[in-house]
């Protein structure tokens, strides 16, 4: 016999008894249908919830994404705009430089040229140009009359520099007083600056063959060795790039050259930052030529630039007063 539990509900009308497994089977399938349908709707929700989860996932990574797309335009366009300030910063540095040092040579000119005005960076910018313009004259003036340039019409280059060394034919150490021009028989010998002709003709105890020598204003003296041809005269006036000879081999010479040299008074220069030099590097000179005083030569220059220019100015005031 087996044993089930029993409830006994005892009322008014008498009592009913009601054993568990009676009671089950009569409300079995409620609980079936309460569970499934507990277990329908869970299980719906849950499928709901998990699609919201995956919607909004979805979402939020193109959102994401797009962020971080506008993160990497708005980075690129910072760095751009920061390598153009950096840009603009370099180049406003460089031109305040430049106009800083613009202002420097002007004031170093101005006083140079000895202008009046107590301070000279207030007067109007076109009567500072006109300083500057005058100065430009006394640097052409000295560039004219001072040794400066190639003497040769077409630089080809140099063979040989200034300086001691071993003579290619002599073998004999000594200080070979000049530099030596890679050129070709005939190519054009010009003077390097305004003189007169001292010496022209075949120098043999030299050993420079057909030689020229010119005179130039002060102190200054080139000459010009180993020429096939001399076409300039002694006492002829010459300027400078004027045609004065043609290349040659003539003398103690190991092969068509122009050997050059610079004289100041009774000294050898090194001809090479002579024939350097020109108005765009005008200031180079002064301290890679040593023995010549180009202090009092510069004002000298401009004491004749000075001179000139009152001339000129009364000139055009008296024929203006006609
Ligand atoms: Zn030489």
């Amino acid at each position: 016999m087996r044993n089930y539990f029993t409830v006994t509900i005892s009322d008014v009308h008498g009592s009913r008894h009601y054993s568990f497994k009676h009671f089950f089977r009569k409300f079995a399938w409620v609980i079936v249908s309460v569970f499934l349908l507990i277990w329908s709707v869970g299980a719906v929700s849950l499928w709901w919830l998990a699609y919201q989860a995956q919607e909004m996932e979805t979402q939020n990574a193109a959102r994401v994404s797009a962020f971080t797309e506008t993160l990497k335009q708005a980075r690129a366009d910072y760095e751009k705009l920061l390598a153009e300030k950096d840009s603009i910063e370099s180049d406003l540095e460089q031109k305040s430089a430049e106009i800083a040092f613009l202002d420097q040579s002007l004031k170093g000119l101005e006083t140079l040229v000895g202008v009046d005005a107590e301070e000279p960076e207030k007067l109007p910018y076109e009567e500072r140009v006109k300083q500057v313009q005058l100065n430009t004259l006394g640097k052409n003036l000295l560039l004219n009359m001072t040794p400066s340039g190639h003497a040769l019409s077409v630089y080809k280059g140099l063979t040989s520099k200034y300086g001691y060394r071993n003579h290619p034919i002599t073998k004999k150490r000594h200080l070979h007083g000049g530099i030596d021009y890679k050129s070709a028989i005939g190519d054009d010998v010009v003077a390097t600056a305004d003189g007169v002709v001292k010496y022209s003709a075949y120098n043999k105890d030299s050993g420079f063959g057909n030689l020229v020598t010119i005179l130039h204003a002060n102190g200054f003296k080139t000459r010009y060795g180993h020429l096939s041809q001399r076409s300039v005269k002694v006492g002829q006036f010459v300027h400078k790039g004027q045609k004065i000879g043609e290349v040659g081999s003539t003398g103690r010479s190991s092969g068509p050259h122009l050997h050059y040299e610079v004289w100041f008074l009774h000294h050898r220069l090194n001809p090479l930052p002579f024939a350097k030099w020109n108005i765009e590097n005008y200031d180079d000179i002064f301290t890679k030529v040593k023995g010549v005083p180009w202090g009092s030569l510069s004002l000298s220059v401009d004491q004749i630039v000075k001179k000139v220019g009152k001339q000129l100015s009364q000139t055009v005031a008296s024929s203006a007063e006609k």
